[in-house]
């Protein structure tokens, strides 16, 4: 860098001296043997849960909970503020995080299509590079794990949970998030000992319906009302014809016994699985669960609650148990990074913390997710690079889970694929000026369900988010929906038909059909 080198060698000797000296990891081949490369590569943690919507993360301005732990994440790191998903489902996040590509290029555009097993993901890019990987906790792709040392399916609901590994199913006592994270810092305990650096992917279960708490969260809140959001009593007046049909209404939808915890008295598929997520627990488990609902749902039973009244009881009842699961989250996040900093790891992994997408906490009168309005479309990101991330920084470009598997790569010193959808965020991470950054992101939601009720039914629809505006297509129903985020955050005045609209429409058309061609989505009804 300093003197004029021409030869190959001198080349190469003045790279590898600016790749030390500017702390920037010099590209590995992915097919390198670790030894071959750098040693000083970091070790990777993503704390991924399911269901965990930005408002109920205090960082991100939860007006209803807190959530401590996750706060000193984004004290310590880079929140960023404009998080999105390409698909908001549980499934198809987990196969466009792998992958770093849209569900209509990986395959899982559902959650019961099939997953394209043969494309490149980040688990075994960081595999074949010398990284001790691992998969622990909820999966949800119908291959298994490919790229992964060693990994642990959850077979099971919230309570004693099974998991099938390699070498056949085992079943822990206890919660699963508790599980979940002491099965994780066992293996870290194990990978720390070996010299390659490590990467482990902790896919928590929660807050997945049914939102079981675990037993020392049953009595949070309990003498409390958390605050209803504005819109749970939501007309749909405006909004296409799919809304008002969709079943996922706090009022109308939640199951007694299966998401509301009430007595089982049906005999309904969710009755079934009610009654039978009861009979997992042990004695113990069981009497700390009855002394905490039962007494309130008899208290429920003798009030004779109905319409607005009950809907609010239903809001209490769900919001309640979902924000229990959260502490849990919060809780591992804790015991993670208590774990990493008592054993010196702490400054040489990269911390993830991110959910599979957002979710409706009554918001349009909904629990749930896959609607392109920002309570789902939006998902928590928060990333601590010890030396790289300055503290309390906060990034606004929009990214996307895309994102995250070309981050990944960089991170560990692997070139991103160019055949990925996403880009990395490193260069975000390093606060780089004047970087270009996209200006929309694509999103489309296609999952077909059969009807019934246990079925969400929820239109089918793609669309555009830029900075400020959004417009959707609901192909199904040939109807179109625009808002202005700035005026109108909570999305509930569509704009799509006013004259004064019509040349942001026009624009914000071509961009979207843009992004078609750029992703090359041919999936869904055309423009
Ligand atoms: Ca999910």
């Amino acid at each position: 860098m300093i003197c004029q080198i021409h030869t190959h060698w001198g080349t190469v000797i003045v790279m590898i001296f600016l790749g030390w000296f500017l702390g920037v990891g010099l590209f590995c081949d992915d097919s390198q043997a670790a030894e071959d490369c750098d040693t000083d590569r970091p070790n990777i943690v993503i704390l991924y849960s399911d269901d965990h919507a930005e408002h109920a993360i205090s960082a991100y301005g939860s007006s209803i909970n807190r959530t401590p732990a996750i706060d000193q994440l984004a004290r310590d790191g880079m929140r960023f503020s404009h998080s999105f998903v390409a698909n908001s489902i549980c499934g198809p996040a987990r196969a466009t995080l792998l992958t770093g590509l849209h569900s209509h290029a990986n395959g899982m555009t559902a959650n019961n299509t099939p997953f394209r097993d043969e494309l490149p993901t980040f688990a075994k890019a960081l595999q074949r590079a010398g990284y001790q990987t691992a998969m622990i906790g909820k999966w949800h792709i119908p291959t298994k794990p490919n790229g992964f040392d060693h990994w642990a399916i959850k077979r099971g609901g919230y309570y004693n949970s099974g998991f099938e590994t390699p070498s056949g199913r085992v079943t822990s006592e206890g919660h699963v998030t508790d599980v979940i994270t002491k099965q994780s810092l066992e293996w870290i305990d194990e990978a720390r000992q070996q010299k390659s650096p490590f990467l482990i992917w902790i896919s928590h279960s929660a807050v997945h319906r049914t939102w079981a708490p675990a037993e020392r969260h049953l009595a949070r809140y309990a003498e409390q009302d958390i605050p209803e959001p504005t819109s749970l009593f939501d007309d749909y007046a405006g909004r296409n014809p799919g809304a008002s049909t969709a079943q996922m209404r706090v009022s109308r939808d939640l199951f007694p016994a299966y998401d509301l915890k009430l007595p089982v008295t049906g005999n309904g598929i969710l009755d079934k699985a009610a009654a039978n997520q009861l009979s997992q627990m042990t004695a113990s488990q069981r009497a700390r669960w009855d002394a905490a609902y039962k007494p309130r749902n008899q208290a429920w039973a003798s009030s004779e609650l109905s319409g607005e009244e009950q809907t609010r009881w239903n809001y209490q009842r769900y919001i309640k148990n979902y924000l229990r699961c959260v502490d849990g989250i919060d809780e591992s996040v804790a015991q993670v990074r208590d774990f990493l900093a008592e054993r010196g790891l702490d400054k040489n992994t990269v911390f993830i913390y991110s959910s599979d997408q957002g979710f409706f906490l009554g918001d349009h009168g909904w629990y749930d997710k896959r609607w392109m309005y920002e309570e789902s479309l939006k998902t928590p990101l928060i990333i601590h690079w010890p030396g790289v991330t300055e503290g309390e920084s906060v990034a606004d470009q929009l990214v996307q889970n895309i994102d995250i598997a070309p981050t990944l790569l960089e991170i560990a010193g692997l070139e991103p694929k160019e055949a990925m959808h996403g880009r990395s965020l490193v260069p975000i991470l390093k606060e780089q000026q004047s970087l270009r950054w996209r200006e929309a992101v694509y999103y489309h939601y296609q999952m077909e369900e059969p009807t019934g009720r246990t079925s969400h039914l929820v239109a089918k629809h793609y669309g555009v988010r830029t900075a400020r505006y959004k417009l959707i297509y609901f192909y199904e129903h040939d109807f179109w929906e625009l808002y202005d985020l700035q005026e109108d955050p909570g999305e509930m005045s569509n704009r799509y038909s006013d004259m004064a609209s019509t040349d942001l429409v026009k624009q914000l058309k071509r961009q979207l059909a843009d992004l078609r061609v750029q992703y090359d989505d041919r999936s869904g009804k055309s423009l």
